[in-house]
């Protein structure tokens, strides 16, 4: 089997070195153990760095063909950079893993994915045993941030982040999916096809530091929820029906106080008019929504099913 690894690199410069020999050494070992062809590639995604990454890819391609690159015109994040990369290499290889360039996904992980590929499976997720390597912050905010995605409604693997084996079947009907709004972790399942995990201890970065700071995580968890969920929209017309049910409350209420004798003239009615008012507006804002969202996924241009055995006597 033909493997290849896309990589996307951020201004890793500190990384590629130590991540570069590592990987020669894993790929090595898989090619002498016959588990992958001798053609089997590592292709590192440049994503428009601003230090010598791209230098030290060139040289690392110079000097072993073995290593790829790709270079972006800009940056343009890592999910898009992810999508480059599998998009560039889906016709040449059997499967494709995707990773991260500061090896904080354990690389004897990929033996595993490799022997699940052989045995048929189509995408195979790296799945984190446990996060005790990550700091506090990152453990919580990660693990809410799973919590809401479930809330939302959106399929995704736990404790998955973009480590995982994809066959090349697999990459091109990830290809259909055609968004610009690119959320790999909740598209992925939606490619459907035998899927299995294999897990793994988590590391800490070696070097360099994480190219997500908070203020990315934020983006990108949002991202991953407007992208593939409609559900605040459908939030807002129950919280319209919500506040009209209040209104019938206060009507009843002001009712009562009037005939105790205790309101001001024009209370009861504008107590109950603000009310009223305000939930039919905000359910109307839900109906118009609704049909937003609608529009929103239309728009998305999403294969409506993807084949993936058809037996025919032809
Ligand atoms: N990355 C990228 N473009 C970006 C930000 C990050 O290609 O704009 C790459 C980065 O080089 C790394 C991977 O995405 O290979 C994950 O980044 P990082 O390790 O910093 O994230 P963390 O592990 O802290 O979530
Ligand atoms: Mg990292």
């Amino acid at each position: 089997m033909k493997l290849y690894l896309v990589i996307p690199c951020y201004n890793e410069e500190e990384v590629l070195p130590e991540t570069s020999k590592r990987l020669k050494e894993k790929y090595t070992a898989l090619i002498g153990a016959g588990k992958i062809t001798p053609d089997s590639k590592i292709v590192f995604v440049n994503d428009g760095s601003k230090d010598k990454t791209w230098e030290m890819i060139c040289e690392l391609h110079k000097a072993d063909p073995m290593f790829r690159g790709i270079c972006l015109s800009r940056n343009k994040g890592h999910q898009n950079a992810l999508m480059a990369g599998l998009m560039t290499v889906r016709s040449e290889c059997d499967a494709a893993i995707s990773m991260d360039a500061d090896l904080q996904d354990d690389i004897d992980a990929i033996d595993e994915m490799v022997d699940r590929f052989h045995e048929g499976f189509e995408v195979v997720y790296g799945v984190r045993s446990s996060r005790k390597k990550d700091t506090f912050f990152k453990r919580t905010t990660a693990q809410g941030f799973y919590k809401v995605m479930r809330a939302m409604g959106v399929e995704t693997v736990y404790n998955h982040a973009d480590y995982r084996l994809m066959s090349r079947r697999a990459l091109e009907a990830l290809s259909e999916f055609d968004e610009v709004n690119l959320f790999l972790r909740g598209i992925v399942p939606l490619v459907g096809f035998k899927s299995t995990q294999v897990t793994y201890e988590r590391g800490e970065r070696f070097a360099g530091e994480s190219k997500y700071p908070l203020k990315k995580m934020l983006a990108f968890a949002t991202e991953g929820i407007t992208s593939m969920s409609v559900k605040p929209i459908r939030m807002i017309a129950t919280l319209g029906f919500l506040v009209f049910l209040v209104s019938i409350g206060v009507l009843i209420y002001s009712i009562i106080r009037k005939f105790i004798g205790e309101t001001v003239e024009g209370w009861a009615f504008l107590a109950v008019s603000i009310w009223a008012l305000g939930g039919i507006q905000l359910l109307a804002i839900g109906v118009i929504g609704e049909y937003i969202g609608k529009i929103y996924l239309e728009t998305k241009h999403r294969p409506k099913f993807i084949v993936s055995e058809y037996l025919n006597d032809d």
